[in-house]
């Protein structure tokens, strides 16, 4: 048993007063404010750190099968603890594609093995991500894939993508795309504007992505579909889904904490840590993602966490290097210190869009700190400090733009059921 004292909790409304809560087999005995402790139960003086629900991340590659010296099931959900994500989405662009049913049931009969936290996966809309053929959806869906897409491409094929979206939808699948117009992409290193030019590389305009999302919307409104649009980087791509949304079309976003925090100005002497598709875009862009996330345009954050060995990254010129870069141990202390610390976004914000709707998203519940409840909780420290150091990082990849950068701010405790999975100098 175990009792957090004097701690406020966050949910998606508010920051409570200071509260005392009971964690008994895995579920919340008790929350309220002065409660007696039970006899022989563990006493954690929460005082001045903030209790919320845990983070739920909707976009991440694990590698497994085929690139495991980037990354794996089991030391992806560790990098997952270590940012205090207790539930996660897999993408399917792996080697084989994540495609059918057999490799769905193979990889969640792994998870169960290794990983210490809930692991799902999404599946592929066509086969091998080829975009000329179904993949094996109904049968993905039986074994339990949450969502269809192609992420790492978009569906190029206008008609096989409807067609998906026609069959699919009926037996209550949804789909998520990575939106590109592969002619318009060039060879998709960065941001096609100032930045660019001064550097001498061919860009990808914001247009690539724009295009497609907006014939991807109107793809699926016209299917009956409900698509959610994956890592929006441009201020046009979120007025696109504003547009959509006031049509009525069940369309659904999200924005990952690097098109916020990060521009192309970022990139300065071909830094690969910068260097993702889509790409960084503009200041501009920054700011108006920023303003999409607060007016409810953004229905949820996710991560893109995309591990690449520091080998990829640094032995090739900066066009021919991999295009992602490492998300899932940085995201909410970069979140805090870059937003909420400065007030640009409230805690309760976060909860809702990083921990509550990305799981509302997966049809599954969200998991708010109220009596009776499954503890799923972490504890995070305002006034301490995270150094991301090589040795921090439990991802197999260090491709991250926070490489030995201190944060403010620090999870100094992860619960998941009976389970303390981290915990910090308490
Ligand atoms: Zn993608």
């Amino acid at each position: 048993m175990l009792v957090l004292k004097n701690v406020r909790i966050v949910s998606e409304s508010e920051i409570s007063e200071l509260q005392d809560v009971v964690v008994n087999a895995g579920k919340y005995e008790a929350v309220g404010a002065g409660l007696a402790v039970p006899e022989g139960a563990r006493v954690v003086d929460a005082a001045g750190k903030l209790m919320m629900p845990t983070m739920f991340d909707t976009h991440v590659h694990f590698r497994e099968p085929g690139q495991t010296h980037k990354e794996d099931i089991a030391s992806g959900s560790e990098a997952a603890i270590n940012g205090g994500v207790t539930g996660i989405v897999m993408m399917p662009n792996t080697n084989p594609s994540i495609d059918s049913a057999a490799i769905v049931k193979s990889l969640l009969d792994k998870a169960k093995e290794v990983a210490r936290i809930n692991v799902y996966t999404s599946g592929c809309v066509s086969k091998d991500r080829a975009g000329k053929e179904l993949a094996e959806i109904h049968g993905m869906k039986e074994a339990g894939v949450l969502m269809l897409t192609d992420d790492g491409d978009t569906v190029d094929d206008p008609a096989l993508y409807k067609n998906a979206m026609e069959y699919a939808t009926p037996f209550g699948m949804f789909f998520a795309s990575h939106c590109e117009t592969p002619s318009l992409s060039g060879p998709r290193a960065m941001n096609e504007g100032k930045k660019s030019y001064e550097l001498g590389i061919e860009g990808s305009p914001a247009i690539s992505e724009e295009i497609c999302m907006d014939r991807d919307i109107r793809l699926a409104h016209a299917a009956g579909a409900h698509l959610h649009i994956q890592h929006v980087s441009s201020g046009i791509g979120a007025k696109t889904i504003e547009f959509w949304k006031g049509m009525g079309a069940r369309v659904t976003a999200e924005v990952c904490p690097h098109h916020l925090i990060f521009n192309e100005e970022d990139i300065g002497n071909f830094d690969t840590n910068f260097k993702m598709n889509p790409p960084l875009r503009t200041a501009a862009d920054n700011e108006q993602l920023l303003e999409g996330l607060k007016n409810g345009i953004f229905d949820i954050i996710s991560t893109d966490h995309a591990p690449h060995t520091h080998y990829e990254k640094t032995s090739v010129d900066f066009i021919s290097a991999p295009n992602g870069i490492t998300g899932l141990e940085t995201a909410l202390v970069s979140l805090y210190h870059e937003f909420v610390a400065k007030g640009k976004l409230d805690w309760p914000l976060i909860v809702n869009k990083f921990s509550a709707e990305p799981r509302r998203l997966m049809q599954l519940p969200p998991v708010p700190i109220k009596q009776g409840g499954v503890a799923e909780f972490l504890l995070f420290d305002e006034k301490s400090t995270t150094t991301y150091s090589e040795e921090f990082f439990k991802s197999k990849s260090i491709n991250s733009p926070y490489i030995n950068q201190t944060l403010n701010g620090e999870i100094q405790m992860v619960v998941l059921g009976e389970e303390i999975l981290l915990e910090l100098g308490l």
